[in-house]
């Protein structure tokens, strides 16, 4: 039986056990060799099959599929990749904008898949309201719909008043801000379960429990070796996302210091019922995603829990090791910021908490082309927005390894020359001090404080401090 571990992933506790797909043993062959079973790694390989039947395609699977952010993330499916402020600032309007055409399309990219497999994701797309947890971020709000309305698309963002807003969530922390439609939900690791079934159908070849513990990268094949087996291939695609730094051989596949893990902290309570929903304030279907001196994100799962996360419940641990995997820290206060949210409710205690990780690249923007030779693909590094993009990522991947010229491979971004993260990595920001987070949501923060919050999460200090608008949906506080 697979162990998903307390505070891995609460997702895959609902479900039923599922076998694994057997560990590789003894020597084999494939054409495509996908190493990494999260979306993006099935997405692949799925792809792969769908573009050119007759291709072998093997995924390998250190641990269980969905085992990495795949299997653990909030289930936002929203067209984000980093800040978007952060990208216009580095590459102009124009640039942004096709990046935001890209996500925006992996969002449809998901929908399409759930509907043309008859995907069981409990996919629902109920949109989110985005409100001010103080007046004085409405400002920064308003700032933001003109620059998310600016960058095209198809969102009908609508304005709400403070009232408008209360009408729907009546939570005493609202304020004004936007309903913004185009906001799904998915629960992650029974997608995950459905891609894998999906992979198998088209006769991926799928082994979980193989860890590829070695790649050897020669002119005319790669190697890749487990603890039971080996595979030689024409071709892999590492779609190993923040454990791409645990692979051995980083130098000789071209791939160090692309990114750096991160980890995202979240928990869920118990289901509520429909008495408490009432009781809380929280009348709409949608989701909610705060406005203030830190973000919190938070939603209404199909069985009728809260979901909830925040930019700050993040840890970059240094250097650029995996782990831990949950600190323990941050569940003191998490539970307290939702008892502010909703009064009427506390105290609500979670009932699992969780933590995963999440790639983080330097230029906001996923790595998507070849390294070092064309028969070495990298394709991770969604900066923790990855949900819908790695999708349409993997697609973007099969379309590269297929030599196809389409919008998405002939994307400005994508082969881009990869950006590295400095040595020292000086541009990162520290983790945060969960005591310092706490003092800083419990009072309003008076001005000079706002100099000591944190900054962009997912962008390094630098930027931040250049003045770079916020992201997409999510206020932060810039400098
Ligand atoms: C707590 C949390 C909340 C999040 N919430 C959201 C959200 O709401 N919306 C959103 O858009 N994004 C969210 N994200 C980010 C999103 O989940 C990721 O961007 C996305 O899942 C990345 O997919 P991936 O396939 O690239 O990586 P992963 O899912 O991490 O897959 C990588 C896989 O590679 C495997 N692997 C690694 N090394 C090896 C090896 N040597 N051999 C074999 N296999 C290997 C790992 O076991 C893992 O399964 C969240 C992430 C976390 C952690």
């Amino acid at each position: 039986m697979v162990d998903y571990g307390t505070h891995r992933s609460f997702w895959f506790t609902e479900l039923p056990d599922l076998a694994s797909s057997p560990a590789l043993s003894g020597k084999q062959r494939a054409d495509v060799v996908v190493i990494g079973g999260g979306f993006a790694g099935l997405a692949t390989a799925i792809n792969l099959r769908q573009l050119a039947p007759s291709i072998r395609v093997t995924l390998l699977e250190a641990e269980h599929i969905g085992f990495g952010a795949s299997g653990r993330n909030s289930g936002y499916v929203w067209p984000r990749v980093t800040t978007y402020g952060y990208l216009k600032h580095l590459f102009g309007l124009s640039r942004t904008r096709e990046v935001y055409s890209y996500a925006a399309r992996s969002c449809r990219y998901v929908e399409e898949l759930i509907s043309e497999f008859s995907l069981d994701s409990e996919y629902r797309k109920p949109g989110a309201i985005c409100a001010a947890i103080e007046p004085r971020y409405a400002a920064e709000m308003r700032a933001q719909l003109s620059f998310l309305r600016d960058l095209g698309g198809v969102r009908e963002l609508r304005e709400m008043t403070r009232h408008e807003v209360r009408a729907e969530i009546d939570s005493p922390m609202l304020h004004e801000g936007f309903f913004d439609p185009d906001i799904g939900y998915i629960q992650p690791a029974k997608h995950a379960r459905g891609l894998k079934r999906v992979a198998l159908g088209l006769g991926v070849v799928i082994h979980e429990m193989s860890p590829a513990i070695g790649i050897s990268c020669g002119p005319h094949r790669v190697e890749i070796t487990t603890p039971g087996g080996q595979l030689v291939a024409d071709r892999i695609v590492l779609a190993t996302n923040a454990y791409t730094n645990s692979l051995i051989g980083l130098n000789e596949l071209g791939v160090r210091r692309h990114q750096y893990p991160g980890y995202v902290h979240c928990e869920i309570t118990d289901v509520l019922s429909e008495r408490s929903w009432q009781v809380s304030g929280w009348r709409a279907a949608c989701g909610l995603i705060t406005a203030g001196p830190i973000t919190h994100f938070m939603h209404r799962t199909s069985d009728s829990r809260i979901h909830w996360g925040c930019d700050v419940y993040f840890d970059i641990p240094r250097p650029a090791q995996m782990g831990p995997e949950y600190l323990p820290d941050y569940s003191k206060i998490m539970g307290q910021h939702l008892d502010q949210y909703f009064p009427a409710l506390a105290p609500v205690r979670p009932v699992h908490q969780w933590g995963g990780p999440v790639a983080l690249t330097p230029d906001g923007l996923p790595h998507l082309g070849f390294v070092k030779s064309e028969r070495v693909l990298l394709a991770a590094g969604c900066n923790g927005n990855g949900v819908a993009m790695a999708h349409l990522n993997g697609r973007t991947a099969a379309e590269l390894l297929l030599g196809k010229q389409t919008e998405a491979t002939t994307a400005w971004f994508v082969k881009r020359r990869p950006w590295r993260w400095p040595g020292r990595l000086s541009g990162l920001p520290e983790s945060r001090s969960p005591d310092k987070v706490s003092a800083v949501f419990r009072k309003t923060p008076p001005c000079h404080l706002r100099h000591a919050l944190p900054p962009a999460i997912f962008a390094p200090t630098r930027l931040v401090a250049a003045g770079c608008t916020p992201s997409i949906g999510t206020l932060r506080t810039t400098k």
